[in-house]
This record gives C-alpha cells, sequence and structure tokens, in this order.
C-alpha cells in the first residue's frame, strides 16, 4: 500500500476513513480521491521548482472533476485545457483565466471565441491551418491570442504506443525544423503573437532521457528563433511524468527539476509544465464489490461490480493496476481472473493475478485509478457510471452523485414519429 492508502488493523483506509465505511454510505462501484494525496503531489512539484520562473499548469482532463480543479487553483496551479469545455469547468472551478492554457488537436472557432473572450494565457498551436484560423477568429474577436506552437522534436517516448505522441508519424504539433517559419509568419499576423514553443512528447514516462533529448531540441530551436528575431518569452515543456503501476519510475521529480534548470540556464524563458497524471493517478483508488467468484475446472474468476464502463485502463491500454481485497480475504493465494460485469470479453481488470480467495460480497480496491480513470467512465450496457467521492483527513463528501437510470433517459428522446 502507499501514501494516502494505508492498511490498518487489516482494513484499508483512505486517509482517515475506512473504505468500508464509503462503501456503506454510498455504494459501490465509487472513486475514492485524496485530497491531502493531491496537494502532496502538487507541493513536490512546487518545491522542486521554487526559485526558478515556471508555470505549472494541471492537465485537467486526467481528472476533471470541479472539486480537483478547485483544489489545484486554490494551491496556485493553472490549467491545461484541451476543450472549451475543459475551459469552462476550470472557470467555474475558481481558476483565473490569466493561468490557462488551451491545447489540444483541433480547436474550433467557438472555443478559440472562448478562450480570447475570458483572456487565457495561451493557445497552444497544433498546424498552420489551425494557426491562419485563430488569426482570423481573433481578428474577428478584436484581440490578440498570445500563441505557443507546438513542436514534434522527433522522440519515441510513452508508456504506451496509444500514449506517445512526439513521434513524426504522431498526428501532433509541426516538424521541428518548419517552427521558425511558421513563426516568423505569425509574428506578421495581426491577431496572434508568437510567444514560445510547446512540446509534449507522450505519457507515464518513466526515464529522464526522453525529456531531456526533446527538450534540448526544442530549446535549440526557441534560441535560432529568438536569433531570427521573433520575441519569445515561453517554453512549454507539456507533462507525461510516469508515475507508479506496477514499477516505480526511474527517476524523481527533483531530479528532473534539476534537469530544465540546467537546460535552461540563462535563455530567459518562462517554463509551462503540464502534469496531468503525475498529479492524481495514485491518489485514487476505485472501491467495488465482488459479485461473484465463479470456479470453472481450470479458471477462477471474480467478477466485480465495476467493469471497462468504469476503469478502462486495463481493457484499452492494457494498464496494470494494483488491486487488493479491503478485508483481507480467506486462504491462500492464486491466480484469478479479476473482470467486470460487462459484455465484452476485454473487460476484465487483471488476468492470472494472485490474490486470496474473495467471495460475492467482498470489498475490493483497484489502485492508482486516480488518472484517466473516472473521466472515461460511460453509461456502457446502461450501468450507471461510478459515483466519487474525496475523503481530506476524517472527513469525505460525495462529490459525484449516481446517477439513476432513469436521468439517462431523460437526455433520450424518442422521435414523434414512432408513436
Ligand atoms: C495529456 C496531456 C498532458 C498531460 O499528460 P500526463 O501524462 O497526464 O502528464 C499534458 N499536455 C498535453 C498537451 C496533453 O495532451
Amino acid at each position: 500500500m502507499t501514501g494516502m492508502f494505508q492498511r490498518r488493523d487489516g482494513r484499508l483506509f483512505a486517509e482517515e476513513v475506512a473504505l468500508t465505511d464509503i462503501a456503506e454510505a454510498v455504494g459501490t462501484p465509487v472513486y475514492v480521491n485524496s485530497a491531502n494525496g493531491m496537494r502532496q503531489q502538487a507541493r513536490i512539484l512546487q518545491e522542486a521548482f521554487a526559485g526558478q520562473d515556471v508555470r505549472i499548469c494541471y492537465a485537467v482532463k486526467a481528472n476533471h472533476h470541479l472539486a480537483v480543479l478547485r483544489l489545484f487553483a486554490g494551491m496556485g496551479l493553472g490549467m491545461d485545457t484541451v476543450s472549451g469545455g475543459e475551459i469552462a469547468r476550470s472557470i467555474r472551478a475558481g481558476c483565473p483565466p490569466d493561468r490557462i492554457v488551451f491545447a489540444g488537436i483541433a480547436k474550433d472557432d467557438d472555443e478559440m471565441r472562448l478562450g480570447l473572450q475570458h483572456g487565457i494565457y495561451q493557445f497552444n498551436v497544433e498546424s498552420v491551418e489551425e494557426l491562419h484560423r485563430l488569426d482570423q477568429v481573433a481578428r474577428a474577436v478584436g484581440r490578440r491570442a498570445p500563441v505557443a506552437l507546438r513542436v514534434n522534436p522527433n522522440v519515441a517516448a510513452g508508456g504506451h504506443d496509444k500514449i506517445s505522441t512526439g513521434r513524426k508519424g504522431d498526428k501532433f504539433g509541426v516538424p521541428l525544423e518548419d517552427a521558425l517559419e511558421i513563426l516568423t509568419a505569425a509574428d506578421g499576423m495581426e491577431g496572434v503573437e508568437p510567444v514560445g514553443l510547446h512540446c509534449h512528447i507522450g505519457s507515464q514516462i518513466v526515464e529522464l532521457a526522453p525529456f531531456e533529448t526533446a527538450y534540448q531540441r526544442v530549446i535549440e530551436a526557441w534560441r535560432a528563433i529568438r536569433a531570427g528575431g521573433v520575441a519569445l518569452s515561453r517554453i512549454d515543456f507539456g507533462g507525461g511524468f510516469g508515475v507508479r503501476y506496477q514499477e516505480p519510475p526511474r527517476f524523481r521529480i527533483p531530479d528532473y527539476a534539476a534537469m530544465v534548470k540546467r537546460l535552461t540556464a540563462g535563455l530567459g524563458a518562462t517554463v509551462v509544465l503540464e502534469p496531468g497524471r503525475f498529479l492524481v493517478a495514485e491518489q485514487a483508488v476505485l472501491l467495488t464489490r465482488a459479485i461473484y467468484l465463479k470456479q470453472t475446472a481450470d479458471h477462477r474468476f471474480l467478477v466485480l461490480d465495476a467493469g471497462m464502463n468504469t476503469l478502462i485502463r486495463p481493457a484499452m491500454y492494457g494498464a496494470w493496476h494494483d488491486i487488493e481485497p479491503v478485508e483481507g480475504g480467506r486462504g491462500d493465494e492464486a491466480p484469478t481472473e479479476v473482470v467486470g460485469p460487462i459484455c465484452e470479453s476485454s473487460d476484465f481488470f487483471a488476468r492470472g493475478r494472485m490474490l486470496p480467495r474473495l467471495e460475492g460480497g467482498d470489498l475490493v480496491a483497484i489502485l492508482q485509478a486516480g488518472a484517466y480513470g473516472s473521466v472515461m467512465a460511460s453509461d456502457y450496457n446502461s450501468r450507471p457510471g461510478p459515483a466519487e467521492v474525496m475523503v481530506d483527513g476524517s472527513q469525505f463528501d460525495v462529490i459525484t452523485r449516481r446517477r439513476p437510470v432513469e436521468l439517462q433517459f431523460e437526455d433520450e428522446v424518442i422521435p414523434r414519429w414512432l408513436g
């Protein structure tokens, strides 16, 4: 067990609250978030970068809940957003617009206008086409958009093919060698103000080397563009810091901060960082109840009330999550297929996981569920999405109510002609 989720007298706790108490009060499946865990992660970054000109913008997509955004905004963090909806959420949660970065592969006119009207800190632009569009929209609104151009440093990194974003064939950003020409052109546009370069090479990166290689390339280009007469003042290195799933990352944040400091020394640039997973992944568990233990001739299936509609990472990325019985179990450990109730073979959490014998009714915690977990939940199979709780010391609150199936019906319309 790690961090804010510890076992006491055999029972699992989130901070000072027993998970059994949460299951009783709220039902299952439920995501249990640790407020102090999130604060601790933010502080690790803030302390590592103290004294450096660094802005930490939480990547909202990792967990966009208003309570999570409120917590981080209250600690002085900015927000890294990828849609108009995330900008709206960030503002609703109390983040000042001048701390909001708007990234994402395709922003439509309405989203651009929303960002412009609020006067956000920066637009991370991903293509020449988008740059021209932003210029047009900004002139129509009568604003000038601060722009960081997302470049592709051609570095392979990231814990999985689906979350690697900085290789030449990936859809993100423009080739590094085109940046000078594009930003020089941007400098002459009335609606945009080129302020920096941006890169984000992938997610769940567990070593320093790929970051360093990419940043060196981006810094070299940044210097060349400055020398070419474009007054850049910022450099945005994205996010992607790995967390512990099965194995801990092979670097620590202070080492990363020292590397950034060394590379950017004397540059005169404000550094922007966009960590998502690092801030939240290990700070929530998915609390679920076993419905059955199904024993076949050669397999033991533990069927949970959470499924791929609750946490899709194992099905989508083959991701590992630690799985723990909340109150221990019975007998020796044996290989167990931990699966959900959804009618898909990919609906599993772990295959052949060594677990003690559990039975229908037993509570199970799926760990490291805080990033890309509840945000990807759905009502698939008409199973209501999970409830969410936030624990803070000895208090907890429901932060997302369980949505009864009748609420799904409310958004659906049967056309009149069907009678
Ligand atoms: C997803 C994303 C992030 C956050 O990545 P993490 O791996 O969660 O830190 C940051 N920046 C951009 C542009 C992203 O798309």
